[in-house]
């Protein structure tokens, strides 16, 4: 994973600025950019979260992650791993 510099918003739970995200796939400019679906974890309180239609950052709900891919609930450990890591 790449970090990449992004204006995400606020978190929708603790309310701190979220400038940054992980890339799982950061081979091109493109695909760097947030797109409506991808997940991330809030590294200043671990809440799950999902880009909305409009790249706006939403609490992940248990729908959502009933409709993760293997490969994505993969991803999501590892981040929620890190922000343990972070936390600790
Ligand atoms: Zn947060």
């Amino acid at each position: 994973m790449q970090s990449v510099r992004h204006d995400g918003g606020l978190c929708p739970r603790c309310g701190k600025h979220l400038d940054a995200h992980a890339a799982a796939d950061a081979r091109t400019p493109a695909s760097r950019v947030p797109k409506p679906g991808d997940i991330a974890v809030c590294m200043y309180c671990g809440t799950p979260l999902m880009f909305d239609v409009h790249r706006r950052l939403a609490v992940m709900t248990e729908q959502d992650v009933d409709q993760l891919t293997a490969s994505e609930v993969l991803a999501l450990d590892a981040a929620l791993d890190i922000y343990r890591r972070i936390a600790s």
